[in-house]
């Protein structure tokens, strides 16, 4: 009999490392591993290509209009072992990345109807179970009935300092009080927005990871993870 699948989900703070723990869970479960973000940023990126948001402008109603036209979706690189995302048959993995689709990133994910149409999409990738999504409304929003939710925080300037680094390895031109303030202003963003605000679902397990290395998390989270698929 093959184990019993379960939903993974793992919501919290900008670069607190999630993607990082989703994929390597992900990989020893032989699970599907889903980076909601990338899908938000991937909208924001085709909302810059078109003009409908700026620095100093918003035209909501053009992108909402045009929500239609945006194909999403992830093609796995077994080279570098994960999924990469596609914006209507386009690799841009490299380009949602970038400093710029990070500023612009939490005004349109402030807009319900990209919400609605990405949970959508998300809820029917997770619908055979067997999945870690990580985001920030995973176990409030899009699995609320998950098996294990976990929720990462860690201090501000570990996680621009984490953010930094990861930007110069692909070899950025970056500044580091720009990143801080990036990440700062994107924590107050998407706690405050009206719509599916981030948040700590009541029965998700928090982890500060300030302090504490991968290998530590990795195993904390295996053991919940093989408790869950015993229940
Ligand atoms: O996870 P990442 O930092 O790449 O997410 C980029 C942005 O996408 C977040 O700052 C947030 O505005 C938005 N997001 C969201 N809901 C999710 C995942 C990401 O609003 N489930």
């Amino acid at each position: 009999m093959s184990a019993k699948k379960i939903t993974i989900a793992i919501d919290g703070f900008s670069s607190t490392g999630k993607s990082t723990l989703a994929k390597e869970i992900a990989k020893a479960l032989n699970y599907i591993y889903v980076d909601t973000g990338a899908m938000y940023r991937a909208v924001t990126l085709y909302a810059m290509q078109n003009k409908y948001v700026t620095g100093d402008n918003f035209n909501t109603k053009a992108l909402i209009n045009d929500l239609n036209a945006i194909k999403l979706s992830f093609k796995f690189n077994e080279v570098l072992g994960f999924a990469e995302m596609y914006l209507n048959n386009i690799n841009v993995e490299k380009e949602i990345r970038t400093i710029e689709v990070s500023k612009l990133v939490s005004k349109v994910s402030a807009v319900s109807e990209v919400r609605k149409k990405l949970v959508k999409e998300q809820q029917e990738m997770g619908k055979d179970k067997g999945i870690v999504m990580d985001g920030r409304d995973i176990g409030t929003v899009v699995f609320p009935e998950a098996e294990l939710k976990l929720f990462m925080t860690a201090s501000a300037d570990r996680r621009a300092i984490r953010r930094y680094k990861e930007l110069l390895d692909r070899g950025d031109d970056v500044n580091y009080e720009e990143i801080l303030q990036n990440v700062q202003e994107r924590d107050r963003l998407d706690s405050t927005r009206k719509d599916s605000p981030l948040t700590k679902a009541v029965d998700a397990i928090e982890f500060d990871n300030s302090d504490m290395g991968l290998k530590e998390q990795y195993e904390r989270i295996m053991s919940l993870v093989n408790d869950r698929i015993k229940q």
